[in-house]
Formats: structure tokens, C-alpha cells, sequence
């Protein structure tokens, strides 16, 4: 049984104080099943107050991006060196606002997915298609090389332990979400993809987010598709209650 992974992307928001207001109001209200994980990707300067808070409780603590190399000289970078040590356990990789406004590459994904596993933190590498690929007919083959190029030369007990999330970039911060059975037809997809390039029981283990739009009125529905395994969210994790209710559902 694979578990349900909540992932909150705060992406460039909060102020320290409310950022660890935000994991006290939450943290001792993470249900203690092993049927949900739950995570808050949070902005770097605030990631070694929220692991502190965190700790020894059911919420986990995400970066939104590294760089894969373990030191240099590469001015305003963070290492995965440097997130393992503060106790950090995912890290996201491969954004589409990443890939769109930083120059993020399926070559430094890739990078970036083994420096993640070489330093025991787990990579969230996200996929999917802008608008214009969608109507060209692109999705399936564009996130069949994203996933591709991501997760090669990987063992299989690596990718079976790497969460993809598929985010269709026209459904990111647009209140569009992709329909359910869109959204899990591309998710079986890359399920194929990954039993293609290793084998049906790292397929099967390895967890699908969905991502773009997802809120409290929807996630029900996603997650009662056949290949989404969690939900990887924007603006519906920002506020305390919502965010919530969101590990309230995958828990069910
Ligand atoms: P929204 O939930 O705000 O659409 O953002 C999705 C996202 O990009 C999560 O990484």
C-alpha cells in the first residue's frame, strides 16, 4: 500500500513568525496513521526554526530547491549538505517555476535527484506540461522524457523511493485544476514510464502527487483516483486550517 503524501509549497511566503506559527498551530493535529505523510516545503531561512519545531512530531520538513553540488563557490546557493544537516528530509526538485524562471534543466533535475539521494534526502521532482503543450497533444511524451531524464541511473530502490508530482502548468495558481481523470490518466502514465525503465514493484511503490489547484473541495476526489497518491500544494497550504484538512483527507 503506498501512503498518501501531502506536500505544502509555500513557495516564496511567510514571514518567520508566521511561518513557525504555522507549525504550532499544526503540529500536534498531523494524524498519527502511517497512511499519510505530511510536509511543509518552506522558504530556506526558515527551515532550521521549523525542523526544531517539528521534531519528534508526524510533520515533516522540505526544501523547495538545492544545488547539487556539496560546496564551492557558487554565491547564494544551498547544498544538500547543508539540509541534511539541519535535518531536513525532502527537497523538491525540478519546479516549473524553477524550470521557467531559473534556467532548471532535466539535466540539473537529474543531478540535483542523485545529490538528493547521496545525502538521504528524499527528492519531490516535479513534471508536467505548460498549456501550449497540452493543446499540441505534447503531455504524454514531455513528462514521459521529464521522467525519464529525472530519474536516470537511479537504482530501482531509489526511484521506488523518489515522489514525482505532476503538476500541469496551466493548473498552478489559476484555480484551473486538471479534471480528475485527466489528472490520473497522466499519473498512470508515469507509473508506466517508471515500470518501463525498472520494474513493476518499483512502479508500484513509488508515489504519485498531483499538483495545481488542489484545495480542501477537490482533494476527496483526487485522491480516490487509481494512480494519485498525494497532493503536492500551493496556496491552499498557506493558511493552518486548510492545509489540515488537506492531511484530514489523505488520512481517510
Ligand atoms: P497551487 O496549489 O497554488 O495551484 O500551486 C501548486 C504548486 O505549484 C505546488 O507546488
Amino acid at each position: 500500500m503506498r501512503k498518501v503524501v501531502i506536500a505544502g509549497n509555500w513557495k516564496m511566503n511567510k514571514t518567520l513568525s508566521e511561518a513557525n506559527q504555522f507549525v504550532e498551530d499544526v503540529v500536534n493535529k498531523i494524524p498519527a496513521n502511517d497512511k499519510v505523510e505530511a510536509i511543509v516545503c518552506a522558504p530556506f531561512p526558515y527551515l532550521a526554526s521549523l525542523v526544531e519545531k517539528a521534531k519528534g512530531t508526524n510533520l515533516k520538513v522540505s526544501a523547495q530547491n538545492m544545488h547539487f553540488e556539496d560546496n564551492g563557490a557558487y554565491t547564494g546557493e544551498v547544498s544538500p549538505v547543508m539540509l541534511t544537516d539541519l535535518g531536513v528530509t525532502h527537497v523538491v526538485i525540478g519546479h516549473s517555476e524553477r524550470r521557467e524562471y531559473f534556467a532548471e534543466t532535466d539535466e540539473s533535475v537529474n543531478k540535483k535527484t542523485h545529490a538528493a539521494f547521496n545525502h538521504g534526502l528524499t527528492p519531490i521532482v516535479c513534471v508536467g506540461e505548460t498549456l501550449e503543450q497540452r493543446e499540441a497533444n505534447e503531455t504524454m511524451s514531455l513528462v514521459q522524457t521529464q521522467v525519464t531524464e529525472a530519474i536516470k541511473g537511479l537504482s530501482n530502490d531509489q526511484v521506488a523511493k523518489t515522489i514525482i508530482a505532476y503538476e500541469p502548468v496551466w493548473a498552478i495558481g489559476t484555480g484551473k485544476t486538471a479534471s480528475c481523470q485527466d489528472a490520473n490518466e497522466v499519473c498512470a502514465h508515469i507509473r508506466n514510464v517508471v515500470k518501463s525503465l525498472t520494474d513493476e514493484a518499483t512502479a508500484e511503490a513509488v508515489v504519485i502527487q498531483y499538483g495545481g489547484s488542489v484545495k480542501p473541495s477537490n482533494v476527496d476526489e483526487l485522491l480516490a483516483q487509481s494512480d494519485i497518491d498525494g497532493a503536492l500544494v500551493g496556496g491552499a497550504s498557506l493558511e493552518a486550517e486548510s492545509f489540515l484538512q488537506l492531511v484530514e483527507a489523505g488520512a481517510k
